[in-house]
């Protein structure tokens, strides 16, 4: 076996070789300032729009709606605040789920806390909102909606479709967070009828710090960093050139070999899923069987912690988490398995497993293996 089994890929991806190569000579080659109106300037500017292109072309838009941000998390928050300052005046009511990443969650917290009307949808025990709770949530005074196109937990896909013609329909400004469905499913903004789409790169095999956020032609929000006016005034501060020339090309490479690496990796969670279930006792899948991203495998062990898995399994050389990222070691129950009407305490005791293109079947075994013999482990002992 390798020393390191990487399975985590929810929280993060390794950099595609061919991105890595794309990168470099905008570190020390192409170093210009994409703002300066020499030569040396137009080469970066040159750079950033190819990626504009390749991005949109994967998403259906058009490269002049893609605004460069530092990631996922700066996207979330200026669609959220620079969407609801822009309808303000008029419109003061935010519709979101209980289920969002904690960049947009935190950011309707707060929202809510300078006086908006913020509503939390509930979702299913499959962790899906429903379009019809959407409808019946809108007001006269709603502004905009944000609903996660694919959970980062428990990997439901939500249905964006449906949402989309609602908000569509009633002239409310609609916000998705595509960060775990970009390289995994289809992302399409004409399909989703979306006005505003995050993407971060770092979630499809490209460099950490660079995101996007997909801005309708004709939509009108307010820029939540001021300065020299880059990105059409949106968003202020030189552009991280090697990481947009990175998100680009990997966008494009996730695009490519999507549909193929989706199957194989859909195979080999199914079979994770299948053997994890038959031969750990008291272990329950998260999430839905059917709307679900494929890479994602994500269990409840009644009766242990999922911490102190992770933990073993870390010592294994095996990378999973509880829950996500952000909230593990946090030591508070995982906010979307509450919304998913979990208790608490069974809460405890998830794992969430994320497989990517590298990983191979004798991994998975070996990882099957692992947490049977750590969850009996755990449950002997305690
Ligand atoms: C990772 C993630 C984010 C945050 O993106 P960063 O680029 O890490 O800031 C936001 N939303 C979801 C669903 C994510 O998985």
């Amino acid at each position: 076996m390798k020393e390191m089994i990487y399975m985590d890929h929810a929280a993060t991806t390794p950099v595609r070789r061919e991105v890595v190569r794309a990168m470099l000579p905008y570190f020390h080659q192409y170093y210009g300032n994409p703002s300066s109106i020499y030569e040396k300037g137009a080469e970066s500017r040159r750079a950033m729009d190819k990626a504009r292109e390749q991005i949109a072309d994967v998403i259906h838009g058009k490269p002049e709606e893609i605004c460069f941000t530092s990631g996922g998390t700066e996207a979330d928050q200026l669609a959220i605040c620079g969407a609801a300052e822009a309808v303000f005046s008029k419109k003061n009511h935010i519709i979101t789920t209980a289920i969002e990443h904690h960049a947009v969650l935190h950011t309707c917290e707060k929202m809510k806390e300078k006086g908006w009307n913020v509503t939390f949808l509930p979702v299913n025990r499959e962790g899906q909102v429903s379009p019809a709770d959407v409808r019946r949530a809108i007001r006269k005074e709603t502004g905009l909606i944000s609903v996660m196109a694919a959970n980062n937990e428990v990997g439901t896909i939500q249905p964006l479709e449906e949402i989309g013609e609602i908000a569509n329909r009633h002239g409310i400004l609609f916000h998705t967070d595509a960060v775990q469905a970009l390289g995994q499913i289809p992302v399409s903004v004409e399909k989703w009828k979306v006005d505003l789409l995050s993407g971060s790169a770092h979630k499809f095999y490209g460099p950490k710090g660079t995101g996007f956020l997909y801005v309708r032609s004709g939509v009108k929000i307010e820029p939540q960093i001021l300065g020299g006016g880059q990105e059409e005034g949106l968003r202020s501060g030189t552009e991280n050139v090697p990481g947009i020339v990175g998100a680009g090309q990997a966008i494009k490479a996730a695009e490519s070999h999507r549909e193929q690496d989706s199957l194989v990796i859909k195979g080999k969670r199914d079979y994770l899923i299948r053997r994890v279930i038959r031969e750990v006792p008291r272990c329950r899948l998260t999430g839905s069987l059917r709307n679900r991203l494929p890479g994602n495998a994500s269990f409840l062990f009644g009766g242990i912690d999922g911490n102190s898995l992770v933990y073993l399994l870390g010592e294994d050389g095996i990378c999973v988490s509880s829950g996500s990222a952000c909230s593990s070691g946090s030591g508070k129950p995982s906010h979307v398995l509450l919304a998913m009407n979990y208790s608490a305490e069974a809460a405890y005791g998830s794992l969430r497993i994320t497989l990517g293109i590298e990983n191979s079947q004798e991994e998975i075994d070996w990882v099957a293996d692992r947490i049977r013999e750590h969850v009996n482990r755990l449950r002997r002992s305690s």
